[in-house]
């Protein structure tokens, strides 16, 4: 589940102007906020809470996230009747400022403001996000470099100007390595980048992925429309099941839940029989506690009898995930769509393969993009234009001009590059003013059409 997200039996409200640091709220004994256990009281500062009677704050993993009050997971509130309001599903879009100093910020601070910009559950399982360097002194962070990779011309820029974070849209460290020597060109830079003290983040495929990322700032280019996502993520939470079964009484149910130690499990239950003495229990159930709850149930003859175990699906995050295809509100024309295209992503050239019966001037109503490599997100998309980097081998260009579709490549960094301004823009209003965010002059697509 990505920042700013939160499923449970409360309703979430935008947290002020002001965020509070997981240090606002430090680990103590006994009851403590979301930050460090689901039990009672938040131990932020009163001073720094909304309103302390009535809210609490949830700190990491769902930073400037604010639950009602009455969000407890103590078994008082774990049972909890059917007729409860539904869990409210809510996102805080906003981010505010972090507290500023007049030197910078810390690490930590900006990888905050980062991840809330792209979470990092969002990437795709395969990939290496995150802070990949990280040297060993800390140091304020004055001069952010952002770069889609980072090269040897792209190192030497940012030691040259004291750059203390480089972003780099791509991983520059993807495979596992054994060693950091100077033979390999990548290790090299990461090793250049420990001794210059320099830290090195990635957020790649989550900021493919994430709402308003470089995939909506894609399609975009061809004007507004009706915009959906070809391959849609879900909810980073581990698997779940629900249990239902069917207990004599209140006081069974107290038994069994007593039996689980269900601290933490949320049961509902409602009246089976008008008498109100069946009860029919809904009990969600963590993948990893499953065998041990049935068999405690199995001890039971009533649940035993009666169980049935389902699957919960992890639910949509709307308006994420890979690629993106858009109704125009407006359509154009091929030849203008390709104008349009080089405008967006500042290129002189870029190379089109027309589909099938397809001219210059007919109409593209469809387009579906994804950022650098597109071939198998794009793979049987029904659209009139695809637009990718490069990665689309020379048959698949062949089935989509076949299919009617035509393919505007621009080659794999150039459909991604121009997204950093946007990046940049986005973290200069949410990092103190100490801090100025930089575009790489150095970093290039390697290939150019000559
Ligand atoms: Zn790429």
């Amino acid at each position: 589940m990505p920042p700013g997200w939160l499923r449970a039996p409360v309703r979430v409200f935008p947290a002020p102007r002001r965020l509070l640091s997981p240090a606002a709220c430090p680990p103590r004994r006994g009851p403590s906020c979301f930050f460090h256990s689901v039990s009672a009281p938040c131990a932020v500062p009163r001073s720094l809470r909304l309103s302390p009677s009535k809210y609490r704050i949830l700190a990491p993993p769902f930073p400037s996230i604010y639950c009602a009050p009455g969000f407890r997971s103590s078994r008082s509130d774990s049972l909890r009747p059917l007729t409860s309001p539904p869990c409210s599903f809510t996102q805080s879009s906003f981010l505010s400022r972090l507290p500023r100093s007049p030197k910078g910020m810390n690490l930590p601070e900006v990888l905050q403001v980062l991840e809330q910009l792209a979470p990092l559950s969002l990437a795709e399982s395969w990939d290496n996000v995150g802070l990949l360097v990280e040297p060993s002194k800390p140091r304020l962070i004055q001069k952010i470099l952002l770069t889609n990779d980072l090269t040897p011309s792209v190192m030497e820029e940012a030691e040259a100007m004291s750059c203390d974070l480089i972003v780099s849209y791509h991983p520059p460290l993807f495979k596992p390595i054994k060693r950091l020597i100077q033979k390999d060109w990548k290790q090299q830079l990461a090793v250049r980048a420990i001794e210059a003290g320099i830290a090195v983040y990635s957020p790649h495929t989550a900021l493919d992925s994430v709402g308003d990322g470089i995939n909506d700032w894609l399609v975009g280019a061809l004007g507004s429309g009706c915009v959906s996502v070809l391959h849609q993520a879900v909810s980073s939470d581990p698997p779940r099941h629900k249990l239902e079964f069917a207990v004599r009484n209140r006081e069974e149910l107290e038994a069994i839940l007593s039996e689980l130690g269900t601290g933490g499990t949320d049961a509902a239950f409602s009246a089976a029989r008008p008498d109100g003495e069946a009860l029919s229990v809904s009990l969600p159930c963590p993948d990893a506690a499953l065998p041990s709850v049935v068999r405690t149930l199995s001890r039971h003859p009533t649940p035993r009898q009666s169980l049935s175990i389902l699957a919960v699906s992890k639910p949509p995050l709307l308006g994420f995930g890979a690629g993106r295809r858009s109704t125009l509100d407006e359509p154009v024309s091929i030849a203008a769509a390709a104008d349009r295209v080089k405008a967006h992503l500042g290129l002189k050239h870029l190379r089109l393969a027309l589909g099938a019966q397809k001219t210059l001037e007919s109409t593209v109503t469809t387009v579906a993009v994804c950022a650098g490599s597109g071939g198998s997100v794009l793979q049987g998309v029904k659209a009139d234009l695809y637009i990718t980097g490069r990665e689309m081998s020379h048959h698949e260009v062949l089935d989509a001009a076949a299919a009617g579709t035509s393919v505007i490549l621009t080659e794999h960094s150039n459909s991604e590059r121009g997204f950093l301004a946007v990046l940049r823009e986005r973290l200069s209003q949410r990092l103190a003013d100490s801090v100025s965010v930089h575009l790489s002059q150095e970093d290039r697509d390697p290939l150019e059409v000559v």
